[in-house]
């Protein structure tokens, strides 16, 4: 067997007994493989093995893979999007989990209308209020949603974080926990075009304890496809 198939089985197998802890089905979290600077051979291995959603960080990336790795994958956008980079994926993506600003909201909701499409689209929450982090923080959510849910080309389908890096994962417990609770607090407000099913948090350090919590998605890369090579400052 290759090793990939192995993590993956690896991973699933956790994903399944996170969610049996939590009394969830394990079919209502999807396994995003995370695939930035890995290449399409290897990225291909991965789909081969039933994981069609595949998250990116960087725009160009996905620019570089989406023709060779072709029809039937589920491309995300899961890092820091430039408003002016907008156009090159609003066609080849189907989520965008890192809105945080009302002018990229703006730009998504602009280029959505254009390409006749309606954009799925999650809030970067920082939910530690991590100084070198993107995101809304946690108090000031429920007013940026209220800001741009009446754009009629994206759809706000929950919310994201990308949590503290911590050693023992028991440590985001509580961030995993209030992000859950954020967004059924919102959801209680009903406001108008916002009804969230989506968490999208928990990485390799820690997407089993995001699971307990409530993740709907967890955003593994490493875990996968094993380490990632380049100079620490890219990062
Ligand atoms: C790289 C990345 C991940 C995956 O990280 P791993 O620790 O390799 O699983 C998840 N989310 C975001 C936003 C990332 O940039």
């Amino acid at each position: 067997m290759e090793q990939i198939q192995k993590n993956i089985a690896q991973v699933e197998e956790k994903i399944a007994a996170a969610a049996k802890r939590a009394g969830r089905n394990p079919e209502d979290v999807l396994l995003l493989a995370v695939s930035k600077t890995k290449p399409v051979e290897l990225i291909r291995q991965a789909v081969d093995c039933g994981l069609h959603a595949l998250g990116e960080n960087k725009v160009q990336e996905i620019m570089d893979k989406y023709a060779p790795m072709g029809e039937g994958i589920h491309w995300h956008l899961i890092g820091h999007l430039q408003t002016n980079k907008v156009k090159y994926i609003i066609d080849k993506v189907d989520m965008i989990h890192s809105v945080e600003s009302m002018k990229l909201a703006e730009e998504i909701n602009k280029r959505a209308a254009a390409a006749g499409v309606v954009m799925d689209v999650l809030v970067e929450v920082n939910i530690a209020g991590e100084e070198s982090k993107f995101g809304v923080k946690a108090e000031d959510t429920e007013a940026f949603l209220r800001e741009i849910a009446p754009l009629p080309n994206i759809r706000v389908r929950g919310l994201m974080t990308v949590a503290p890096f911590v050693e023992n994962p028991e440590e985001n417990r509580t961030y995993f926990r209030k992000m859950r609770e954020l967004l059924v607090d919102i959801n209680a407000k009903r406001i108008d075009n916002v009804n969230m099913d989506t968490l999208s948090m928990g990485m390799t350090g820690d997407y089993e304890v995001a699971i307990e919590e409530g993740a709907t998605i967890v955003r593994v890369g490493t875990g996968i496809f094993g380490e990632r090579y380049y100079p620490e400052r890219q990062q």
